[in-house]
Order: structure tokens, then C-alpha cells, then sequence
């Protein structure tokens, strides 16, 4: 396998990261996951300006996003995936720093770049039959707009969903549904779909994005309001959202199952919805 750090293309065996990158000591950087359909990048604009936000908002310096195109591409070409569909994964860390000191570097200090890309499967069993998830109460930091690699809570959540043999764990924050470890999630009230509003409560997912403007241009009322958890039974269908995911329809909360315990109709529009826009994007 061929990735790319610091702006090379090399063996993955060949790369040394120090054990004083902050990436390693403090979790100090920020990530992004970009798919592709049919070889081209999906959304890939809307994908390096969060990777953007997320610099900017944690004060990394890092002036190759307009470059980091082409590199993928090239990195896919090494890789025997072009014209496939592939997953990009992209860190950025603060860099190397020593010694070990919680305040940044200086700041002609160069950020860690790594990039890999992997080939994608994609479970239609789960986004055909649906899927079980928990809800875990949401113990992660006030900045989930920034897409940090800090990801402990979401790590810890996600991990007692697999061991509930559900596929997401669904973050409550008081009484407030926010999202899921890596999902974005959708309620549907008599109809109207609700999902969080963009906030620092929530990563503002590329897929939510999507799902609402198909909502609108089908016609299905949407509303960005916090799902509450002392309503969730006023829901008649739930799905999850993400990149790799698509929509998974939501068929069972802990041991409660949903409507009938199959996809709901609205769900199953936006499914087919979506695999349309993707197809023509
Ligand atoms: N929320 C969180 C916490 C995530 O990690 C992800 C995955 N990046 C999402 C939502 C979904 O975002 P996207 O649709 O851009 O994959």
C-alpha cells in the first residue's frame, strides 16, 4: 500500500512519525474521510472546506488543501484504484514538537500530513434491511463542529454499540439527541423530517447536507430541531447518515424496535433519492 506523508508517495512501511508529534501526544489535529462514485471524488469541495473550518478553528497552519486533489488522485493511481470506488482518509496533526509541552509549538513548526486511500465496500445488507442502535449519553467535548482525531468518547460509545450488537451508538446530551459516534441521525414526526440543527453539538456531516436538500426538492418537510429523548417514541422512522454509510434506515433503538421493524417509506425515498443523485454526480 502507498500513502502519502509530508507530501510523498511511499511504501507505508517506509513512514516514521515521531513519537513527539502532537497528533500522537495530545491528539492535536483533524481529519477527513472523502469517498468516491465511480472513481471521482464525491463532494470533494464541500469535504477540504471542513478540513478548512477544522484548521482554522484549532489555529493549524497548512497551506497544501488546493494540492490535495491531484495527490489523491495520484496516491489512487498507485494504488490500483482509479475508476474504482475508494475511501480517502487525510490527517493533519500540529506537527512534531519537543519537549513535550501542552502550548503550540512555534509556528514556523510544519504540520504531519498523512493520506491513505483503500478500496471501499459498501454493506447494502445494513442500508436495505436496517440496522440496531443504543443510545450512550454523549460525553464528548463542547467543539463537535471541528472534526478532531480526538475521539475517545466516540471511540468508547461506538464500542458498546458492537458489543450491544447494534451498529451505532445514538449521543444524548441531557435530553437532547445531538448524532451518533460517526453518524449523523435522522427522526421522522407524522411525516416531517428532524435532525439536529448545525451547532457545536453536532459534526455538520456532508450527508446531512445532502439529505436535506433532497428532502426539499422532493417535497418532505424538514426541520433542523434537536430530536428529545423523552419524544423518541413520537418517531415513526429513524435513519443514520455518513459518507460510507449512505442512509441506514434505524429499525430498533436499545430494545425498542421501530414502526414495523422494517425501513419506513420516507426513509426508503431518500435512499433511493440519494443513490440517484450519486449516481449522476
Ligand atoms: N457526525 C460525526 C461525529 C462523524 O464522525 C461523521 C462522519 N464523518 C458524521 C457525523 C457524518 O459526516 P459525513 O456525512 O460528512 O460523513
Amino acid at each position: 500500500m502507498i500513502v502519502c506523508f509530508n507530501n510523498q508517495l511511499l511504501e507505508l512501511s517506509k513512514v516514521q512519525i515521531s513519537p513527539f508529534d502532537r497528533g500522537f501526544l495530545f491528539a492535536d489535529g483533524v481529519y477527513e474521510t472523502i469517498r468516491t462514485y465511480n472513481g471521482k471524488l464525491f463532494k470533494i469541495d464541500a469535504h477540504l472546506k471542513r478540513l478548512k473550518k477544522s484548521l482554522n478553528e484549532i489555529q493549524i497552519k497548512y497551506e497544501g488543501i488546493a494540492g490535495l486533489e491531484k495527490i489523491i488522485y495520484q496516491l489512487a493511481e498507485v494504488n490500483n484504484l482509479t475508476g474504482k470506488d475508494f475511501l480517502v482518509y487525510i490527517q493533519i496533526t500540529r506537527g512534531v514538537s519537543f519537549p513535550r509541552k501542552h502550548s503550540f509549538p512555534s509556528l514556523d513548526e510544519q504540520p504531519t500530513i498523512f493520506i491513505s486511500v483503500s478500496k471501499l465496500d459498501e454493506n447494502t445488507v445494513d442500508q436495505q434491511k436496517g440496522v440496531k442502535v443504543i443510545l450512550h449519553e454523549d460525553l464528548r467535548w463542547l467543539r463537535c463542529d471541528i472534526k478532531s482525531v480526538s475521539l475517545l468518547p466516540a471511540v468508547l460509545a461506538n464500542q458498546k454499540a458492537i458489543e450491544s450488537k447494534a451498529a451505532e451508538a445514538i449521543l444524548c446530551r441531557n435530553d437532547l439527541i445531538t448524532e451518533g459516534s460517526h453518524t449523523n441521525i435522522f427522526g421522522i414526526n407524522e411525516g416531517k423530517v428532524v435532525t439536529a440543527p448545525k451547532s457545536n453539538l453536532i459534526l455538520a456531516g456532508i450527508t446531512r447536507d445532502i439529505v436535506i436538500d433532497l428532502c426539499i426538492k422532493l417535497k418532505i418537510k424538514v426541520e433542523e430541531e434537536f430530536i428529545k429523548l423523552n419524544e423518541l417514541t413520537k418517531y415513526e422512522e429513524f435513519f443514520i447518515t455518513s459518507a460510507t454509510k449512505e442512509i441506514y434506515p434505524v429499525v430498533q433503538i436499545d430494545e425498542r424496535i421501530i414502526g414495523s421493524g422494517k425501513p419506513g417509506v420516507i426513509t426508503k425515498n431518500l435512499q433511493n433519492a440519494f443513490k440517484e443523485f450519486t449516481a449522476v454526480s
